[in-house]
């Protein structure tokens, strides 16, 4: 697990009064103009001159002589940071939160932290308290960001509660990473609204993709999930707006026990009124946040319902609707539902068992998230080819 807090054990950082969002580089031969804006990793006892500031992990700060320009003293949990990275430094100087890395395949920014859904399983529960800086921290990684990023994503909450704001982050993600698919996790209500839907489109992105869940096929299951009446309905008239304009849609269901009775009749309800998704995806439940609350109420062992996956799978897959499944471990489930299943856990949680180094696919397997250790699958058991 690669960790993305830590503290800041020395600061020379001058005190700005807000957070600061810095990039890193380990770069020596930068050329002098561009250094003014970044921070230089030390190591060794070369001081390269010109840097805005400085970074080093533990105590090594006593090694070199005190510089006349800001010097960031990190904890050693966080020298996995490097060339491209970002991070948001605390106003008082006391945290740093990774925002961006740039050797990661999985970069999501949180937009908000507010939302318009309380649902059973949320990993980042909602917060009502004013987080509009999270809008500015997010322009500032998108000026900062590698160009070379094939992804990034945006998450919440709900980021479609900023309004205009979204829009203009999708604009800024266009114009600062051309090249850079976009994934954005919305709850998609907000696309009810013909002309919001309108505006996304007229950004024009160039590799936009929107995943919004859907529960069930019943609304009065889809709604309690999320907790909010008349959930499902304005979801649908989104997605249904979101088509008019070709805008990509992913289908996001997570598995658990409120959902997994239902899981033939959802795909049914997608492939008769949403054909037009791009693809589903199945995704097995991350234990953090609400889900860990709700642990007895939606817990349930994946391979019970393995045979209504396969048959979920089985049904969209033959009808040419691209289908994948996310978070489940192989040895839970049939060989007939091995191709569909991704390894995608973000490698900042993604954690394997023991017994999964005696395993033939644990190459191929997407092992556990690290939050697995509230609550274990039973029937973990390695491979044998
Ligand atoms: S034993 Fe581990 S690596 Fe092998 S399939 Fe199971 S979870 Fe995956």
């Amino acid at each position: 697990m690669i960790p993305l807090n830590g503290k800041i054990l020395l600061s020379t950082l001058p005190k700005i009064g807000k957070d600061k969002v810095i990039r890193l580089s380990n770069n020596q031969n930068m050329p002098l103009p561009l250094r003014k804006s970044e921070v230089f990793i030390l190591s060794g006892r070369e001081v390269p001159s010109g840097f805005w500031g400085y970074i080093t992990f533990n105590d090594q700060s006593q090694e070199y002589d005190a510089p006349d320009v800001p010097l960031l003293c990190l904890n050693s949990e966080m020298s996995h940071l490097t060339d491209g990275d970002i991070i948001r430094v605390s106003n008082d100087s006391k945290r740093v939160r990774v925002l961006y890395r740039k050797q990661s395949q999985h970069n999501f920014i949180l937009l908000t932290e507010q939302c318009n859904h309380y649902c059973l399983m949320c990993s980042q529960p909602p917060k009502t308290q004013d987080d509009s800086y999270l809008v500015e921290n997010t322009k500032d990684v998108l000026r900062l960001a590698s160009r070379g990023s094939d992804e990034i994503g945006f998450t919440g909450g709900e980021p479609t509660l900023l309004g205009d704001d979204f829009i203009n982050l999708v604009r800024l993600a266009e114009s600062y990473l051309p090249e850079t698919a976009l994934h954005v996790l919305s709850n998609g209500r907000a696309f009810g609204d013909l002309e919001y839907a309108r505006k996304l489109a007229e950004v024009r992105h160039h590799d936009l993709m929107i995943g919004i869940p859907i529960y069930s096929d019943a609304p009065e299951i889809h709604n309690y999930v999320v907790q909010s009446d008349n959930a499902l309905d304005e979801t649908v008239r989104g997605l249904i707006n979101l088509s008019r304009f070709s805008i990509p849609i992913e289908i996001r269901i997570v598995l658990h026990n409120v959902t997994k009775d239902r899981l033939l009749n959802l795909a049914q309800f997608v492939s008769r009124y949403l054909p037009f998704v791009s693809q589903v995806a199945f995704m097995g439940l991350e234990m953090v946040g609400f889900a860990r609350a709700n642990k007895d109420l939606l817990w349930v062992e994946p391979d019970s319902y393995s045979s209504q996956l396969t048959e979920a799978v089985e049904f969209l897959s033959v009808r040419n609707i691209s289908t994948s499944v996310y978070n489940l471990q192989l040895c839970l489930m049939p060989k007939a539902l091995w191709p569909f299943m991704k390894k995608a856990i973000s490698d900042w949680k993604n954690v394997y068992e023991p017994e999964c180094n005696e395993c033939d696919v644990r190459d191929k397997c997407g092992g556990f998230f690290s939050s697995h250790i509230y609550k274990k699958p039973i029937n973990i058991r390695p491979v044998k080819l």
